[in-house]
């Protein structure tokens, strides 16, 4: 079989909208996968949406308080609807609540990754939502899209499905053109980016995702080696016909390299850490990343944004066309960068007599996106 550990995310609105049918229905499906020895972890939206339904509130809650405090009313509701769903099929569930920054820290990092494996080994299913109520904006991944898709790359999946309402990306609006038509398969996630839409019809306030964090989520997977479906979570046997029959449904993003090819520290300084600042080389510097696979160094560089400081994750762009490049931990603060820039071995080591490291970003540390 060409999928062996699989992350499928689910929405606030199929959670809603399907109600016990439609987790009925997943449960059956993960209860096949795990029979045909599948590994199945499940990113779940709808802590916030299930807190609001309980306490009949119709209204768009707008306060942060208010938001996490129904997501804490919701989360123990959710978990209790999986629990008692999955029973049914003789399956097990644990529940794991994230942040941001439990990826910031390496340890925090290793520590997930390692329990999601024991768990999945225990033939248990891990149910992951963020950590509402805990998040600030610092530390707030935002979306589950994002968060699916930094677990799937975390734990080395081979494939993320997206359950959404639609049957997956369109080459058009289709609420507008009725001769809009389904792609069905990405190989460059940038050019598609330009040219489509997804149609939402999802209506319900709490999903926060929508196409923008989609593509984000293509992105992450597409450079981690993890295949990406985005496909109608409302359609029978969706995820049973991806996984065990190939079958063509949704929209499919192809991965840009094997799982092997991108080590799980280059996974966590590309997709794990917040990313700090943007630094902006020249030419010459992006061929040197690019091409000849070199540090980079004080002398390529034209400026830098944001404020960060030694050991943070910073984005490397490039000045001519703006596109980013690159991510790594940077040895300089953005003050320390500023000072350095455009300038020359020799001529750093007279304003830092002490300078170990003449890198600003060891290649080591570099990870080319
Ligand atoms: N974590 C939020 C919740 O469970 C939803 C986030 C999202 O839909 O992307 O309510």
């Amino acid at each position: 079989m060409r999928y062996n550990k699989i992350v499928i995310k689910i929405g606030s609105h199929l959670m809603l909208r399907g109600e016990e049918q439609f987790l009925y229905s997943v449960a059956q499906q993960v209860k096949l996968l795990k029979d045909n020895n599948c590994k199945v972890i499940i990113v779940s939206s709808g802590a916030i949406a299930s807190g609001l339904k309980d306490y009949k509130v119709v209204s768009k809650p707008t306060s942060i308080v208010e938001k996490q405090s129904y997501a804490a009313i919701g989360q123990p509701l959710l978990m209790n609807r999986y629990i008692e769903t999955f029973k049914k099929f003789d399956l097990k569930v644990a529940q794991i609540l994230l942040t941001r920054e439990d990826f910031d820290f390496r340890e925090r990092y290793i520590n997930i990754k390692n329990t999601l494996n024991y768990l999945l080994k225990i033939g248990v299913i891990p149910i992951i939502n963020e950590n509402d109520t805990v998040v600030t904006e610092e530390i707030k991944l935002g979306d589950n899209d994002t968060l699916s898709a930094i677990v799937a790359a975390k734990i080395d999946a081979d494939i993320l499905i997206i359950l959404t309402d639609v049957d997956g990306v369109y080459n058009k609006d289709p609420s507008i053109y009725k001769d809009a038509k389904i792609i069905e398969e990405v190989y460059n996630i940038e050019e598609l980016e330009k040219q489509c839409v997804i149609s939402s019809r999802s209506k319900f306030f709490c999903g926060t995702g929508g196409m923008k964090t989609k593509f984000e989520a293509a992105k992450i997977c597409y450079l981690s080696g993890v295949e990406m479906i985005i496909a109608n979570g409302i359609k029978d046997n969706v995820i049973s016909d991806i996984v065990l029959k190939n079958k063509k449904i949704g929209t499919k993003f192809y991965t840009a390299r094997l799982n092997s090819a991108i080590t799980s520290r280059d996974k966590w300084i590309a997709f794990g850490k917040k990313i700090k600042g943007k630094i902006f080389i020249d030419e010459g510097a992006s061929f040197a990343l690019i091409k000849n696979h070199k540090s980079l160094l004080p002398v390529g560089i034209k400026y830098v944004e944001g404020k960060f400081s030694k050991g943070d994750v910073v984005s490397i762009y490039c000045v001519v066309d703006k596109k980013e490049i690159a991510r790594g931990i940077v040895n300089y603060s953005s003050d320390e960068i500023e000072a350095i820039k455009g300038k020359k071995t020799q001529e750093i080591k007279k304003i830092y007599p002490k300078i170990k490291s003449e890198e600003v970003i060891h290649v080591d540390n570099l990870v080319l996106l």
